[in-house]
């Protein structure tokens, strides 16, 4: 640690930085950020530096608002979007209450926490997330909604359009900042496009999704144009979900693979599917936590509504992707249900708590589905045992409040506030009355 504290402070003074952000995240996944001096670097180290938790959502209850911020000097970036006038780095931060005790509801911390756990059990959790998001002309927009910036589908190729030029800077940015790119292209809808980054422990991908959100939309700025992470911005065309694969490793072994066995898939990725489906409902209100997450899973654009798994089966919650028979170390289950507006380190938490519990109560795998799942009827679902996903965020919201599952996870402290808060979200929700209804029922009722 004191070497990275120290490779730090170099690098400040080597290259002429004048800021340093310290960033974290709050309850619903909001990036926040203070600059500090780089005076001011060596005695955030050691003391940390205080803030008010009590603005920041759901950090902290109001009779105990102080908090403290310690920078993780492992995360140490210079930001490639400032330039070279004024240079601004940047570092994630744990953060601590005043007696130094980590803070429950930093989600950075509940991650750490579920991530120590699986380390107990010998195991080291990755994630690979494949983000998709929209670009917009615009973040204003009249009656006619939002307006893509392109007319573009599924890995076209643009000549002289914007999504070109977008994701070359944004890729190139997300290098420079340590971050590796697998594939960039363009997606299914208008606009959208995906990124995928290159598989990492989970910790550091949640920290390289916060990184990721802030790059894509300076980027964006930067052309003019606008980006969004929003689930579901468009009603005709797909949503932006982020499909993670998940693996878990024990040493170097990758621990869900096993020669020869059914897709060379070993006890414990079966179990860990199982724990994936049998919590499946549960977790949505963190995996899926806006109303808007909802509209998204309507059933259809390769996006899951029922749960189950399949081998390469692209209408499944979770998938087991193909991969080349010498390639052990890349066994992984894809799990499709989350979406780009997540809170990356509270929904990593819950899908390896899940897994975790799928292992170890030894949950059994149920049959893998070989059909589209959409094209069934409900009582051929039903009679798979193909159970639907909430449909909707009240729906999400009842099954958490009975998941002892995500109490334990999350902690009281932020299990109690992603309630209150989706509560609240509902609520505000419900009392709307929508264009659908009007154009509906206004002339006929
Ligand atoms: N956009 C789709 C979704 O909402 C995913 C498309 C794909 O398979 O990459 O999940
Ligand atoms: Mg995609
Ligand atoms: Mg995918």
């Amino acid at each position: 640690m004191d070497k990275q504290r120290d490779f730090v402070l170099r690098t400040i003074e080597e290259r002429g930085v004048k800021f340093v952000r310290l960033w974290f995240t709050d309850v619903v996944g909001t990036l926040k950020s203070v600059a500090i001096a780089p005076a001011e670097v060596e005695g955030a180290f050691t003391e940390g530096i205080g803030f008010d938790g009590s603005a920041i959502e759901g950090l902290s209850r109001t009779y105990e608002s102080d908090l403290l911020a310690y920078p993780d000097p492992t995360t140490f970036q210079t930001l490639p979007w400032r330039g070279d006038i004024d240079p601004t780095a940047r570092m994630f931060c744990d953060i601590t209450t005043p007696d130094g005790e980590p803070a429950v509801a930093d989600p950075r911390n509940v991650l750490k926490r579920t991530l120590a756990r699986a380390a107990d059990r010998g195991f080291t959790f990755y994630t690979h997330p494949e983000i998709e998001f929209y670009l917009l002309k615009s973040s204003k927009f009249g009656p006619e909604g939002p307006q893509p910036v392109d007319s573009a589908g599924y890995f076209d190729n643009v000549p002289g359009g914007t999504a070109h030029d977008f994701r070359r800077r944004s890729v190139r940015m997300l290098e420079d900042l340590g971050i590796s790119v697998e594939f960039s292209h363009h997606e299914a809808g208008p606009g959208q496009n995906e990124i995928d980054l290159r598989y990492a422990d989970a910790l550091t991908t949640a920290d390289n999704i916060m990184t990721f959100r802030t790059v894509i939309k300076e980027v964006a700025i930067e052309q003019g144009v606008y980006a969004t992470f929003m689930p579901k911005p468009f009603s005709q065309f797909p949503g932006s979900g982020m499909h993670t694969h998940l693996s878990l490793f024990e040493g170097d072994a990758n621990a869900f693979y096993e020669a020869g066995s059914q897709y060379q898939l070993s006890k414990i990725g079966r179990h860990f599917i199982a724990g994936l489906l049998r919590h499946a409902h549960e977790i949505s209100a963190v995996t899926n936590q806006f109303v808007n997450s909802y509209k998204r899973l309507w059933g259809g654009d390769e996006a899951p509504s029922f749960v189950c798994w399949g081998h390469n089966n692209r209408s499944a919650l979770v998938r087991v992707p193909l991969y080349k028979p010498n390639k052990g170390q890349s066994a992984r289950v894809e799990y499709r249900a989350i979406d780009s507006a997540a809170n990356p380190y509270l929904a990593f938490s819950l899908l390896l708590a899940a897994g975790m519990k799928g292992i170890e109560e030894g949950y059994e795998l149920p049959a893998e589905a070989e059909d589209d799942v959409w094209a069934l009827t409900d009582s051929e679902r039903r009679a798979l045992g193909y159970s639907p996903l909430p449909a909707s965020l009240d729906h999400a919201i009842e099954f958490m409040e009975n998941s002892e599952l995500v109490a334990e996870t999350l902690g009281e402290q932020v299990y109690n506030y992603v309630l209150a808060n989706k509560r609240a979200e509902w609520r505000d929700y419900r009392t709307q009355v929508t264009p659908f209804e009007l154009q509906r029922n206004v002339e006929i009722l």
